[in-house]
């Protein structure tokens, strides 16, 4: 109990956390982890909802914002006050990190690689100099690798086009304001957790 009557000269704060919880504890952690991974769980499925039916980029901010609003719609998720942030922030991580991957080209073996002919061998490099034991190119090393990854990058790109040029990348929130009707629709009154049942 927290009793001030301005008897103390010195303010003391302890705290402590018990590793080994009781039985209500107990149960109310297991509520946490579950309202967390349903909040992870809505997140995702928000985003996705978003991007597939209206091109909509939904930031990790949007989700922060529909907080508050679904702390006055569900008591269990209020009663943990503020926790929720982590759980869209993790989501939010991992999309990052998807888009991170789709982007990436594959740089194996490019400074081994001819930049020319296509001939892979470690011999064709020795140092930073690049001489192709099939056809003869020679480069320096970090100019053959670079052109076999531009030509990698231009690859992946044409099969990108032929597979009828998908959105590949997350769009910079400009985006989302420019479709303002579809903004509308994925605004304020569709919180994540208006998805959920
Ligand atoms: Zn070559």
């Amino acid at each position: 109990m927290l009793v001030v009557d301005g008897a103390d000269q010195v303010l003391k704060r302890k705290t402590e956390i018990s590793l080994v919880p009781g039985r209500v504890r107990a149960r109310s952690l297991s509520k946490l982890v579950s309202l967390s991974r349903e909040i992870y769980n809505a997140t995702v499925q928000h985003r996705r909802d978003a991007w597939r039916l209206a091109q909509v980029t939904v930031t990790r901010f949007d989700e922060f914002n529909e907080i508050p609003d679904l702390r006055t719609l569900r008591p269990d998720v209020a009663a943990f006050g503020n926790q929720f942030r982590g759980s869209t922030s993790r989501a939010d991580e991992a999309f990052a990190a998807f888009f991170r991957r789709l982007g990436k080209v594959d740089p194996r073996n490019s400074s081994r690689e001819c930049a020319w002919c296509g001939h892979t061998e470690a011999a064709n490099r020795e140092r930073s100099r690049f001489s192709c034991r099939r056809c003869g190119h020679g480069e320096h090393a970090d100019v053959n690798a670079a052109q076999v990854i531009a030509a990698r990058g231009r690859q992946a790109d044409a099969l990108w086009v032929a597979s009828g040029s998908p959105r590949l990348t997350r769009p910079t929130p400009r985006n989302r304001r420019r479709n303002g009707a579809v903004t509308e629709q994925y605004g304020a009154g569709s919180a994540p957790h208006a998805q959920v049942a």
